[in-house]
């Protein structure tokens, strides 16, 4: 099916038809201010996927233009992401920090021009002789100073001659615009600050509106694909572009951002998560952060598919978290082996079955993959079988063991269920049951049908791993009832149960599991081996996703 082209793609192609580009270049533009999260890997995706299919090129560029907020660690954090995701920007790793003598010499050449003037009001000045939206603003007092004293004003602006907030270099464009961000915008500040970069070289340095489409033009961007909230500054930007004189400037486009209904997440956002400890770092798996999503267990497939099914418009829409759920389903579902683990174990002995007998079971990896051939469990007399997979007794509809009912333990034999011992408080700790040795394989030999199929695994031979069992961090419950996800004070809706660590028995095959291997075990969903708290031979399991769904796809994509 030829899918049909999104308005991006149409911009393009009509761009590329009309001769205003020859080729195409674009860009993801972070600023290392903090880690990415899923909503980037939508503009990651966009932008590499746009250079890939016009046969273009894709540059990462770190937008590092304010040294309050950014550090390198973010810098290593955002390279392994974007690399993880498959966007490939070859040798074009940039920094916008790199541009600052380029950036310097345009507003130069914008005061030659009678294009930029240094004011001296100060910050709630600018604001105040802003306007307003149905006010026009009022002239800066020092907007007609001389070229030549804005020459000599600015380079000591950059000598280190006036303190932070003193005097800034304001773009002339027009006071009585009816958009505001066009009110000469402030396009340098003084700000005597330590650049991660570029040291202390710099004590002045270029607000966004400026330096962005600055960069983009420097690298011969194209298509500067952007989010929505930029649309009122796209003047401004054409603006840049246009009075600084470049031949071939970049084009803005914007689009809608991806919002995940219920789900944190802003930088900002994600970061209150992290520093107020509510969270385990930036990669705790309960995060949409890349680090976060890659420690689970997705696949940067998975990401790419959600981000196709979720769309490119112009539209704002929520997306549901079920339908990234649905992606990392699909993706492993014939991928990956299928074993067994009980993550609430309770005993389970075979009476009939003879002490000190053991034997080994071929089982398939997974039925829906012939490929991934098949594996020896072993089975014994003891077992360990999920608590909730034995009721003494039991509701309506409730099919799997309890006295007298008989069962299948999966891939091996019926066990009908004869009793159970308890603890001074009544937990259940052992089932008493007897089997078939007819049925072995998981199948009688009279035809006799079962309604229950359960799992388990030999005690004797069992690995204990922890498991980690994860809901969302916010109670979707109660942010539905209230129609938001924060309460009054500003503070999220927790859900108290977004993680259950479980003491776990699973097959011994699986004590050699090495970092990222995924599996399903059966009946509980898809895991992933923890690269953090995993040892040698003691792997920690993180679940990616339960197997239960209720999320439809839309339409084939
Ligand atoms: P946040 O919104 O989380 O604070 P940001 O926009 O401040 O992120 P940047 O590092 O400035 O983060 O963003 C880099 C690029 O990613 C920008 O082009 C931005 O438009 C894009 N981007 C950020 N959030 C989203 C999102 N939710 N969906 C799509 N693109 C996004
Ligand atoms: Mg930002």
């Amino acid at each position: 099916m030829a899918e049909s082209k999104h308005f991006i793609e149409n911009f393009i192609d009509k761009d590329l038809e009309e001769g205003v580009y020859d080729h195409v270049q674009t860009r993801f533009p972070p600023e290392p201010n903090g880690y990415l999260h899923i909503g980037h890997a939508k503009s990651i995706i966009l932008n590499s996927t746009m250079a890939k299919e016009y046969g273009g090129k894709f540059n990462l560029r770190f937008d590092d233009t304010n040294p309050s907020k950014e550090k390198t660690e973010f810098v290593e954090s955002i390279k392994e992401d974007v690399k993880w995701l498959g966007a490939d920007w070859e040798d074009r790793l940039f920094f916008a920090s790199d541009y600052f003598d380029r950036m310097y010499e345009c507003a130069e050449k914008l005061i030659l021009k009678g294009k930029a003037y240094v004011s001296d009001l100060t910050a709630d000045e600018i604001k105040e002789y802003r306007g307003s939206f149905t006010e026009p603003g009022k002239d800066d007092p020092q907007r007609d100073r001389s070229i030549d004293e804005n020459l000599k004003l600015f380079r000591e602006m950059r000598d280190g001659k006036y303190g932070d907030g003193e005097k800034v270099l304001r773009a002339k464009i027009d006071m009585a615009s009816p958009n505001i961000n066009m009110r000469d915008p402030v396009i340098y500040r003084v700000a005597h600050m330590t650049h991660h970069n570029t040291g202390d070289k710099w004590c002045i340095y270029p607000m966004y509106d400026f330096a962005h489409p600055l960069e983009d033009a420097f690298e011969g961007v194209t298509h500067s694909l952007c989010t929505l909230e930029f649309e009122d500054h796209r003047p401004l930007y054409d603006w840049v572009v246009r009075e600084v004189g470049f031949e071939m400037p970049p084009r803005q486009i914007e689009f809608a951002k991806l919002y995940l209904k219920n789900v944190v997440t802003g930088k900002r956002y994600i970061k209150k998560l992290v520093e107020s400890k509510v969270v385990d770092g930036w990669d705790d798996p309960r995060l949409v952060s890349i680090a976060a999503l890659r420690r689970r267990g997705f696949t940067p497939e998975s990401i790419r598919k959600f981000i196709e099914i979720s769309g490119i418009s112009k539209s704002q829409a929520v997306a549901d978290y079920a339908a990234l759920e649905y992606c990392i389903r699909e993706d492993l579902k014939p991928s990956v082996p299928r074993m067994m683990a009980v993550l609430d174990p309770i005993k389970l002995v075979i009476d009939n079955y003879p002490e000190g007998q053991s034997e080994m079971l071929t089982v398939p990896n997974n039925q829906e993959n012939e490929a991934l051939g098949s594996r020896q469990i072993p089975f014994g007399r003891e077992l360990y079988i999920e608590r909730d997979d034995f009721m003494e007794e039991p509701p309506k509809k409730y099919f799997r063991l309890f006295p007298g009912n008989e069962v299948r333990l999966m891939n091996a034999y019926f066990v009908t269920a004869v009793s159970c011992e308890k603890d001074a408080d009544g937990n259940i700790t052992v089932v008493h049951c007897t089997y078939d040795s007819e049925s072995k394989g998981g199948n009688s030999p009279d035809g006799r049908k079962v309604k229950g199929t359960i799992h388990w695994v030999d005690a004797k031979t069992a690995t204990p791993v922890q498991v980690r069992l994860y809901e969302n961090l916010i109670d979707e419950e109660k942010a539905d009832e209230m129609g938001s996800t924060y309460d009054e004070n500003g503070e999220l809706y927790l859900n108290p149960n977004s993680l259950t660590v479980c003491e776990a028995y699973v097959e011994p095959a699986l004590k050699e599991a090495k970092a990222y291997d995924r599996f399903q075990f059966v009946r509980q969903g898809f895991f992933c081996a923890d690269y953090k708290d995993s040892k040698e031979g003691a792997p920690v399991f993180n679940r990616i996703v339960s197997l239960k769904s209720s999320f439809v796809l839309p339409k084939e994509v």
